[in-house]
Formats: C-alpha cells, sequence, structure tokens
C-alpha cells in the first residue's frame, strides 16, 4: 500500500501537540503534507520558543506513529521529512528519517537535521539492504527485464558524483530544452555527464536527442544508457510505447523514475543530470526527494506567471533542503536570424525573482529558430557550433550558463563539505 496524505493526517491525530496541548492535526500545527509511494513529507507550525529538543521529539513521535500504522496495514515508511515553521513560514528545524539518513542506518527512528546531512557520490549510502522496498513490494509497476534493487531511498549512485535535477514550476519553459543543452554543454567541457529524462508525462529526450533508429539495450538485468551526442542518455520514452499517452498514478512514476535511476548502468559519471516533471506536485516532489541531490536548477520564462510557478518551484526545492544552484531564464529574448534581440516577454524577471530569493541566477537563453530546428532534429550538438548571428548568441549563452553551473556546483560541493578547495602555491 502507497502513503496517501490523509493516511499521514489521520495517523498525526494520534500524536500529541505538546505546546498547545491537543494533538497535531486538532491544535492546527499541521500545514501540509506530501505523501507518494513510501515517502511522505509534513510541515508543522511551532513557535521557536518549544526548542530543538521539543521539534525532535516530536518528529520522532510521529514517525513512529507513522511507521507503526504503516506496518500493520501492510505499508512502510522509507523517508520522512518533518519540517517545524513559525507564523511568517520560517524553517526552524527540519528532521529527516530513512532517505537522506547515512548508510545502515535507515529505518531507525534518529532523526537527522539539515547540518546532518550526509555526503552524495560513489561513497554514499549503496549497498544497504532492506532499507528500499523492491519495486514489487511497494506496488510499482516494475519495467520488464529489470533486477530490483535493494538501494535506500534517498542515496546517491555508485560511480555518480553529482546528482543535478532540472525543475521547472510548469511545462512548455524549456526544461527539457535546458536540460540536455547543460549536459551536452558539460560534456563538451570534458566531464563525463549522464542525463536521466524523468519527464514521465512528455519524454521528449527520444525526440531531442534522436534515438528513434535505436533500440535500449538491458544488459545483465541493467538498462544500458545511449551514448549518444557526448552523454550517456536513459529515457522512459524509449520503454513505454510512444502513441501511447502516459497517465501515471504517483506511486506507478515513483517506481518507474527510481528503477531509470537505479538499474541504469550509468558507470563513472561526473555529473548526472535529471530533467524532472514539471510542477511542484507530489512526483516532482517524491522523486527529488529520492536521491541525494549534490542541486536543482530551475528553469523559468519571464513573464511574470511563470515566474509566480517558478518561485513555487525553488521552494519546493529550498523545503527538502535541496540547495538551488541556480535559475535559467529561457526564451529570455528572441534572437532573429541576424542577430537582432527582441525581448518579447520583457527579459530580466527571473534574475530579480532569483535576487529576491537569495540564489544564483545563473544565466539566460534566447529564442532561436536554431534551437528549436536542432531540437525536432536530434542535434543538441549543433547548438555550440553555430557560425551566424543567432547560432553564435546562442552558443555564447549556453556555454556561460554551463560554466556558471560548474561554479555554483563546485561551490555548493565545498559548502557543503563534500569538497575542499585545494590551495596551489608554485
Ligand atoms: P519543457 O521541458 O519545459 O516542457 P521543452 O524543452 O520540451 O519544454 O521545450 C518546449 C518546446 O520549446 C520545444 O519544441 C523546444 O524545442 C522549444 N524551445 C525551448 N526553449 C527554446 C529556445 N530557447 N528557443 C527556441 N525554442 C525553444
Amino acid at each position: 500500500m502507497s502513503l496517501s496524505k490523509d493516511f499521514v493526517s489521520s495517523c498525526l491525530t494520534s500524536v500529541a501537540d505538546p505546546v498547545r496541548g491537543k494533538d497535531l492535526v486538532s491544535s492546527g500545527a499541521l500545514q501540509w503534507v506530501s505523501a507518494c509511494d513510501t515517502y511522505a513529507s509534513i510541515r508543522l507550525h511551532m513557535p521557536a520558543s518549544a526548542g530543538r529538543a521539543v521539534f525532535d521529539q516530536v518528529a520522532q513521535l510521529s514517525h513512529a506513529k507513522l511507521s507503526q500504522v504503516a506496518q500493520r496495514n501492510g505499508s512502510k515508511v522509507d523517508s520522512f521529512i518533518v519540517e517545524f515553521v513559525d507564523d511568517a513560514g520560517a524553517v526552524l528545524h527540519t528532521a529527516r528519517f530513512g532517505g537522506m539518513v547515512a548508510a545502515g542506518s535507515s529505518g531507525t527512528a534518529t532523526p537527522t537535521s539539515q547540518s546532518d546531512r550526509p555526503e552524495a557520490g560513489p561513497s554514499g549510502a549503496m549497498g544497504s539492504a532492506g532499507a528500499a522496498g523492491s519495486p514489487a513490494a511497494s506496488g510499482h509497476t516494475p519495467i520488464p527485464g529489470l533486477q530490483p534493487t535493494n538501494r535506500p531511498a534517498g542515496a546517491g549512485l555508485p560511480g555518480v558524483k553529482h546528482i543535478i535535477a532540472v525543475g521547472a514550476g510548469k511545462g512548455g519553459v524549456g526544461k527539457s530544452s535546458i536540460s540536455l543543452n547543460l549536459a551536452v554543454g558539460l560534456a563538451r567541457k570534458g566531464h563525463a555527464v549522464g542525463l536521466l529524462d524523468g519527464d514521465i508525462y512528455g519524454p521528449s529526450m527520444p525526440t531531442m536527442l534522436g534515438l528513434a533508429p535505436l533500440e535500449q539495450a538491458v544488459l545483465n538485468g541493467k538498462l544500458q544508457p545511449f551514448y549518444i551526442h557526448g552523454i550517456k542518455a536513459i529515457t522512459i520514452g524509449k520503454l513505454v510505447d510512444a502513441d501511447r499517452p502516459l497517465i501515471w498514478r504517483g506511486p506507478m512514476a515513483h517506481g518507474a523514475f527510481k528503477q531509470l535511476t537505479e538499474q541504469t548502468q550509468w558507470g563513472e559519471l561526473d555529473y548526472l543530470i535529471i530533467d524532472l516533471p514539471p510542477g511542484t506536485g507530489d512526483i516532482a516532489l517524491t522523486m527529488a526527494q529520492s536521491l541525494a541531490l549534490t542541486g536543482a536548477v530551475v528553469v523559468c520564462t519571464p513573464q511574470k506567471v511563470a515566474l509566480d510557478d517558478a518561485i513555487r518551484a525553488a521552494r519546493m526545492f529550498q523545503q527538502l533542503n535541496i540547495e538551488v544552484l541556480g535559475v535559467v531564464e529561457n526564451m529570455s529574448s528572441f534572437v532573429g536570424d541576424d542577430g537582432k534581440v527582441y525581448d518579447i516577454f520583457g527579459k530580466g524577471g527571473a534574475e530579480v525573482m532569483a535576487q529576491r530569493l537569495g540564489v544564483p541566477f545563473i544565466g539566460s537563453v534566447p529564442i532561436t529558430m536554431s534551437l528549436r530546428a536542432n531540437s525536432d532534429n536530434g542535434d543538441p550538438t549543433a547548438n555550440f557550433t553555430g557560425t551566424d548571428p543567432a547560432g553564435m548568441r546562442l552558443k555564447a549563452s549556453l556555454e556561460s550558463l554551463v560554466q556558471n553551473l560548474e561554479s555554483q556546483i563546485a561551490l555548493g560541493a565545498m559548502r557543503s563539505g563534500r569538497e575542499k578547495p585545494v590551495l596551489t602555491i608554485s
């Protein structure tokens, strides 16, 4: 059985609110619940004066109750996040169970705060058997021919240094185009890069990468990524019938995503770029939560409505304690074939938004005829080789974007203690 919002809320009706004296639901402490598959997050309103010890106690009791009732119903809780916020919505404390907890400790009742978050990457929490359910056990629809894994939820992937999610508040803003160009751009700088098309509702990578004539290979129960345009890529679009609309229930979608990430033979990668489904619904949220990410990139367009959606996307990542490495403004302007620039939507809004949110703005990409055509032709490399005025502008903006993302990843890794700066004296 998969966890649901109602199920989580009903469990919390028997956990006491130590501040107001009732249970967490009737006291009004419970502000928000998200649940999908074996993942759940809640937000509780508490005064800062309650203090860390009380926060941890409430989180532990909530986790214990949820796990206990879930187990009784034949389900389980792989990841549970409790966020405590004050009147203004500022996060006072975050407790995590399972998921992001370090190897060997998954499923324990000891919460970890944000600063306790373990590293992603090859030395992460692989191989701790029994922590995550097999797809069959958790109600997923397994992709035929693949072997289930016992990888703990929220861990890194073996051999992968940095996992970067690319999200957007809504569809159609160019999230897949930016994911692909970031991947190809990083590969052109000599990095080993993987791209996972997790946009299960509208996988566009088969077209954008030109995968139509190629067959998906499975070797020893592992999906073999396509090695194309200098990157390794995998997409749900090559595993399902392209002509049938992709309608997924949350747990199915989550299961398919898990299989794509965990059962692909990625080999050694510097960066794995994940194109998330659009929006801030449960699916994007649980996908972002199910892997230890180095950080996330938010793609938006300059219109006011699109920016409002992008703010929600950035906040979603922040609520999950995933660092927003950068905001990208796509379709920032239109560049004609003659190189002339038209600010159709009024560019620059995303930069202001990023400033307001206190997250880095890493660049803007113009609308060009060539980017659209190169995507339709499955030739992303051509975005980096244009010699006409519009093509040169596109190339420059993409290269600057890639450069800025690289810097933000390096800074983020240093901030989290994952990598140490090296001082060379000569
Ligand atoms: P999303 O992943 O957000 O749904 P896509 O990346 O699939 O969006 O882009 C939607 C459409 O817009 C695609 O046809 C793509 O080629 C086109 N597109 C995206 N960004 C640009 C751009 N900067 N210039 C021209 N076309 C673009």
